[in-house]
């Protein structure tokens, strides 16, 4: 068991600087997902927590121990990668007593672990069979199962689920979190796939560029976003977020959007956290927090695209504005009409229209 510690972490590739100054702490026992695009440090950062490269400055703790110059193979910890790496000219069973067999455990010993673990990853039945005729969906499950069987104090997965097919993800999405519960190691998950760190972990740590943006919890970086990188990259789709100018009007301050209309009233709280009310703001809303609305003054932009995908109808919303309204199934829409709607003011969130930074959350984003 052990906690994680990051601290002014920084990791530079000559002049390049990989990661900037990241301070995350990640609890025993916790399921931790680092999330962002490609290229913004989270390999980096999960290189460096693994003993597989060495931070530039910094430091690294395992609960109160320091990991300067500890080596990969002294610091406890599993790690998967992308691309699975097993033996593929041996068994399944040969790749799962591996680990434990260089430990020199008992052969009696050994072959309860593997048989558990083949039991618990659904593995029983191939056993024999020669790793090099396997799927890719089935190599990965004997990766993680190589790692696993050890059980080290912290796992380490580095996209494990991205060369494997959409059915089989959704599968071991289930898995690895029932795998971490069992074993209640402390679990670090890079991933650039939103919907694996949402329903996975306990906390996202967001990253972009080499910085940390966000850490919380999946509801939190969902409702809370503290800048528009994280509302945009986080939800499928992402937040909706329109240019515009605080105007006041007889009924109270509104944001004037341009061609899709003047927003609905700002909440007194939004509006007394705008500092200006000449600069402009990002006017963010999710998708499926739009209602179709009947007021003439509602928002309004045509219809220009729909994505039907069972229970929900995805629709794009205005030309170039990458704009959409998420409704369920019955919700009637045509492509080429004119779509009328409405937010309530606890869905809308202001940002800067420079920075980006959530306003009313400037000094939390420091
Ligand atoms: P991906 O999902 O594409 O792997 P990532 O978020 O994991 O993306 P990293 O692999 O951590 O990103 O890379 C971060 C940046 O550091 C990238 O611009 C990458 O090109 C650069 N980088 C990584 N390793 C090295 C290296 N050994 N030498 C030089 N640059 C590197």
């Amino acid at each position: 068991m052990s906690a994680i510690h990051l601290r002014n972490l920084v990791k530079r590739f000559g002049a390049f600087t990989a990661l900037k100054t990241m301070d995350l702490d990640i609890a025993d026992g916790e399921f931790m997902a680092i999330l962002g695009p490609s290229g913004c440090g989270k390999s980096t950062t999960m290189n460096m927590i693994a003993g597989l490269e060495e931070p530039s400055s910094g430091s690294i703790h395992f609960s109160d121990r320091d990991m300067a110059g500890v080596p990969m193979g002294k610091r406890n910890v599993g790690f998967v990668f992308q691309n699975y790496a097993i033996f593929t000219h041996m068994t399944v069973r040969q790749n799962l007593a591996y680990g434990p067999t260089m430990q020199r455990a008992q052969t009696a010993e050994v072959n309860k672990k593997v048989a558990e673990m083949a039991d618990f990853l659904q593995l029983t039945e191939l056993l024999d069979r020669k790793a090099d005729k396997l799927s890719v969906n089935i190599l990965q499950r004997v990766a993680i199962g190589r790692s696993a069987i050890l059980k080290p104090a912290i796992f380490l997965l580095d996209e494990p689920l991205s060369n494997v097919d959409a059915a089989f993800r959704a599968v071991m999405r289930t898995e690895l979190k029932q795998l971490q519960r069992q074993f209640k190691q402390t679990m670090v998950y890079v991933t650039h796939d939103q919907l694996e760190a949402m329903t996975m972990a306990d906390r996202i740590a967001v990253m972009d560029h080499g910085v940390l943006q966000q850490v919380g919890t999946p509801l939190e970086v969902y409702n809370n976003p503290v800048n528009t990188f994280v509302a945009t990259f986080i939800g499928s789709p992402g937040m909706n977020l329109v240019k515009g100018t605080p105007t006041e009007t007889k009924q109270g301050l509104r944001i004037n959007l341009g061609a899709i209309g003047k927003s609905p009233i700002l909440p007194p709280a939004l509006a007394s956290n705008l500092k200006s009310r000449n600069s402009e703001v990002w006017y963010g809303f999710r998708p499926e927090n739009i209602t179709v609305g009947t007021k003439a003054d509602d928002l309004s932009l045509p219809i220009t695209f729909t994505e039907r995908i069972g229970a929900r109808t995805i629709v794009h919303l205005g030309e170039g504005l990458s704009m959409k309204a998420v409704f369920d199934n019955e919700t009637p829409v045509t492509v080429g009409k004119t779509l009328n709607f409405t937010l309530k003011p606890e869905h809308v969130l202001l940002f800067d229209g420079t920075s980006g930074v959530r306003i009313g959350m400037e000094a939390a984003h420091g």
